[in-house]
């Protein structure tokens, strides 16, 4: 029986996609950004004391259990994590059970894993909540661990095969936030075709209390929340380049 890796179930969800959604936390995340807020979830397994093994079919009827409240707000499941596309087999089976129920899907996903195993999955979602952090490969590197080269290569492909997507840009004071990076960011997306949502999310200090709970390091010890005037002219920036900023 195929089985999966959780790390929570997010009921009544209202900004993970549009109405009313539950969203499915899946462990396991390639990435190590330093403001990562939930270190709970890269460990694939559970030697860290955290998540829950469940069969798609089990996941299944926590999903369908609000099946109603999908279908009166235009909601349905939003797949997320640590990197959903990290469990591949079993994501693939989730999303297609959820096909099967017309369930509007959403991931919420780095696309940093291979174009091979993207596009396989990427087909079988309506709405992609796409993570884009840093443009410059060297910077990406240095502060999420990983090269952002299959980021880049699969959201041009979600862009050319005109899927729905909605950029999520974390606003990180001192790392994203640079003048140099929002723009790269802003001229990357503008220049892709049927891309125009883009959703910033300023840095918050809240997970600060579970890396203590974990025992792990808080890189971002001292760092404080972009000021209001800071994320509006980046909201502003994006604006200028013709990006719809939500
Ligand atoms: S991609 Fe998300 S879950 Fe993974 S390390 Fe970065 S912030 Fe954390």
């Amino acid at each position: 029986m195929l089985e999966g890796m959780l790390f929570n179930i997010q009921r009544f969800a209202l900004h993970d996609g549009p109405g009313i959604r539950t969203t499915i936390f899946l462990k396991g995340c390639p990435l190590r950004c330093k403001w990562c807020h939930n270190p709970e979830s890269l460990n694939p397994g559970t030697s860290d004391g955290v998540g829950e093994t469940m069969t798609a079919e089990q996941v299944m009827k926590e999903i369908e259990k609000e099946t109603i409240f999908y279908d009166e707000s235009g909601g349905g499941v939003t797949f997320s994590g640590g990197e959903p596309l990290m469990q591949p087999e079993f994501l693939d089976a989730l999303m297609d059970k959820c096909r099967q129920k017309d369930i509007h899907i959403a991931l919420d996903t780095t696309g940093c894993v291979s174009p091979q195993v993207f596009d396989s999955l990427a087909a079988k979602a309506d709405l992609f909540l796409y993570d884009l952090k840093i443009i410059d490969d060297a910077g990406h590197k240095k502060f999420t661990g990983s090269s952002n080269k299959y980021a880049l290569q699969n959201l041009e492909t979600l862009s050319k095969k005109g899927k729905r997507v909605i950029i999520r840009f974390p606003l990180i004071p001192g790392i994203t936030d640079t003048n140099e990076n929002v723009t790269a960011v802003a001229a990357f997306v503008s220049s892709l075709k049927g891309i125009h949502d883009i959703n910033v999310l300023p840095y918050h200090e809240t997970a600060q209390h579970k890396y203590r709970r974990l025992n792990l390091d808080y890189e971002m010890e001292g760092v404080t929340p972009p000021s209001p005037v800071h994320t509006k002219e980046v909201k502003k920036l994006f604006e200028t380049y013709g990006l719809n900023v939500i």
